[in-house]
């Protein structure tokens, strides 16, 4: 092994990498249930779970096994030929979602745009809207990926600009308002995108029961709701899907991040046969999609989410976490928001910004990350027990009960 220091490894990658992204410096080099370990074997809990994709932790046995198995069959076919995975992972992932067909990509920008290209042909099919004429209403500060098409509906200067000419056909209105959507539609809408919970504008949950109440107007409107679950997917929010806390199905489910386990990228768009059916063959595709290596990888999350009943644990564990934090009566704290093991912990403006909280709890062995600037977020792996949270709740303490 290459044995190498931190600063060494810093000159390196910042000598031969992209400058996309700002990461702590910080080099991991083990991962292992919620533990990461750095080239100079400290130790950190991962509070932030990859953005959750990692829900089952870091390696977990069962998803590497399958990982392994697979790995020495074949791992891929494309979809020229059928493979032995595929249908079983999409049986699977159906079933546990309630919808009746799946398409599979790899990265959550995918899943996205998948969703949106059915939505599109199913408008000038299904409801007669000239061609190129269809309208997508989306929310304001939304995080859906980074492709040309969805950071033109981005309302993030920094995620667009430079970036254009952008996709047309899209319209923004406030995340969370009713209102604004039924005045947001007209006869050539075909589809509302939304996520049940902004997770990168900063854990901002809406009011209870809208959901429902966005569904209702979607079918009122005949126009598609998509929901994007990428990041609430999978047990994070305390359910196995958000929708499901008010039994809301969506006409269009985005699910990426955790469906692979944290150790392959999966993505997927699942919806009702009608609505699938619109892709015939040759409309769309991905080399990569459906390949038995992330399918094997994507049975056995799905079983360790099942088996290890997490959307329980993340529903319970997440009540006991929200009640502490506001037990410390930090005087930081703006407010605390959340549901299941997908938290925010909002820092008042003045003390300028979640980032130098996130440092602290680093060099205290906690991982995490600002997001929008005054929000840190919490969610730990949903495999965390309680007693591994009453830990970090006293790590959290020393940083937010203490002059910064
Ligand atoms: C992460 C994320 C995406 C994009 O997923 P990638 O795999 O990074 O392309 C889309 N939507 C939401 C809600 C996300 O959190």
């Amino acid at each position: 092994m290459n044995i190498k220091t931190t600063v060494n490894y810093l000159e390196e990658v910042n000598k031969y990498s992209a400058k996309n992204y700002n990461p702590l410096p910080l080099i991991l080099e083990k991962g292992h249930g919620i533990f990461v370990y750095d080239i100079e074997n400290n130790k950190y809990i991962d509070m932030l779970s990859s953005y959750s994709a990692l829900n089952y932790g870091h390696r977990h046995p069962k998803i590497i096994n399958a990982l392994i198995e697979q790995a020495s069959n074949i791992t891929l076919t494309s979809r020229a030929f059928h493979n032995t995975e595929m249908g079983p992972f999409l049986k699977k992932l159906c079933e546990i979602s309630g919808f009746d067909q799946g398409l599979l990509m790899n990265s959550g920008a995918e899943a996205v745009e998948t969703g949106l290209k059915a939505a599109r042909k199913w408008g000038y099919i299904n409801k007669g809207i000239e061609e190129n004429a269809g309208e997508i209403i989306v929310c304001s500060n939304n995080f859906h990926g980074r492709t040309i098409s969805i950071v033109s509906f981005s309302t993030e200067e920094q995620y667009k600009k430079g970036f254009g000419p952008y996709t047309p056909g899209f319209k923004s209105i406030p995340f969370g308002d009713t209102d604004a959507l039924k005045k947001a539609i007209t006869p050539n809408t075909v589809a509302f995108l939304m996520e049940p919970i902004q997770g990168e504008a900063g854990v901002i949950v809406p009011k209870e029961g809208i959901l429902k109440e966005i569904k209702e107007i979607c079918k009122t409107n005949n126009i598609l709701f998509i929901l994007d679950e990428i990041q609430t997917g999978f047990g994070r929010t305390g359910k196995n899907f958000a929708f499901q806390h008010e039994d809301a199905s969506p006409d269009v489910l985005l699910v990426g991040k955790a469906l692979g386990g944290g150790v392959y990228p999966v993505s997927a768009m699942l919806s009702n046969k009608e609505i699938m059916d619109v892709f015939k063959p040759g409309d769309h595709g991905s080399t990569f999609g459906g390949n038995p290596l992330g399918a094997a990888v994507g049975i056995a999350s799905l079983d360790v989410l099942l088996e290890e009943d997490l959307a329980r644990k993340s529903l319970e564990l997440g009540k006991y976490f929200i009640d502490e934090l506001g037990k410390l009566n930090s005087p930081y704290v703006k407010e605390i928001r959340g549901k299941g093991l997908l938290i925010g912990v909002e820092i008042k403006e003045e003390y300028g910004g979640a980032r130098k909280f996130c440092e602290k709890l680093m060099t205290l062995g906690l991982l995490c990350k600002e997001t929008h600037e005054h929000t840190i977020r919490f969610a730990p792996p949903l495999i965390i027990s309680k007693e591994e949270i009453d830990h970090c709740l006293s790590i959290i303490k020393e940083v937010l009960c203490n002059p910064i």
